[in-house]
């Protein structure tokens, strides 16, 4: 982002009034959401609030049908999803959607695609020199990994496309404590390194841990929204959403 975008404090990425339909379902009713450069900012909320809709419409891979979407200051409504990942928007998707019948390699290539030769290279190998569980299974398919190692290798796969802002959906799913531990350490090393945070949790309390603000999505609208720190005191909150996990 550009110094006078810095000093005028505006976000990097603005979101204002997005509706996301599927035929007559609308998942998102006037959804507006920002991130300013260097923050984590959580979106939290019951299963089907539209979280994920939420992502795939920044992400680019469902069509909003009505409001904007900027990013560092230009609208992307109409950039593909590729053009959005090179432009430094990428997405870990819910459910890690990494290639089960590929090498835990080529899977990182992927990530890279946008990239020339020797940039790759360097991409893929500053992955395995951070994760060395995924470098000792390099030429292995991605299917012999655990779960937690297939989380590794989503988001390892994400930072080889260099991102600006990462967006995480439900990356803690199906994690264990130890794990998630680990998770949201890495969340936030990449963040001290300058890369902004978008991440998607039911896990409500330990998003909102990590997090400086969030938002609260209720049945396709944002019903709440403050600095993590009030959300996460908020009574009502507490009682609607953080159940299970407080
Ligand atoms: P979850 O945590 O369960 O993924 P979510 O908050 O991410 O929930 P979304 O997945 O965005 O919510 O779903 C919002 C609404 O849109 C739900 O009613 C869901 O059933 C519906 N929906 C999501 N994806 C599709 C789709 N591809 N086709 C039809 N309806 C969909």
């Amino acid at each position: 982002m550009g110094l006078m975008a810095k000093i005028m404090g505006k976000p990097m990425l603005d979101v204002k009034e997005i509706n996301v339909r599927y035929g007559p379902i609308q998942a998102l009713k006037s959804v507006s959401i920002s991130v300013k450069e260097s923050e984590i900012v959580t979106v939290v909320g019951a299963n089907g609030a539209g979280k994920s809709s939420l992502l795939r419409a920044i992400a680019g891979t469902v069509k909003e049908s009505k409001g904007s979407i900027n990013f560092e200051g230009k609208n992307v409504n109409n950039l593909s999803a590729a053009a959005r990942v090179k432009s430094g928007l990428t997405l870990v998707p819910e459910g890690r959607q990494i290639f089960v019948s590929m090498t835990v390699e080529e899977n990182l290539l992927i990530g890279a695609y946008s990239q020339t030769g020797t940039q790759v290279k360097s991409s893929v190998e500053s992955i395995f020199d951070r994760f060395k569980n995924l470098a000792n299974r390099r030429h292995q398919l991605a299917s012999v990994l655990s779960g937690g190692e297939q989380q590794m290798l989503a988001i390892g796969r994400a930072m080889v496309a260099k991102p600006k802002l990462m967006m995480l959906d439900e990356p803690s799913l199906g994690l264990s404590p130890i794990l998630v531990k680990q998770l949201f350490d890495l969340i936030k090393e990449l963040n001290s390194q300058g890369i902004s945070i978008l991440i998607v949790e039911q896990n409500t309390k330990l998003a909102l841990k990590a997090a400086k603000r969030g938002y609260v999505l209720e049945l396709g609208t944002v019903r709440q929204q403050g600095s993590a720190t009030e959300l996460s005191k908020d009574k009502d909150l507490a009682k609607a959403y953080l159940g299970e996990t407080a």
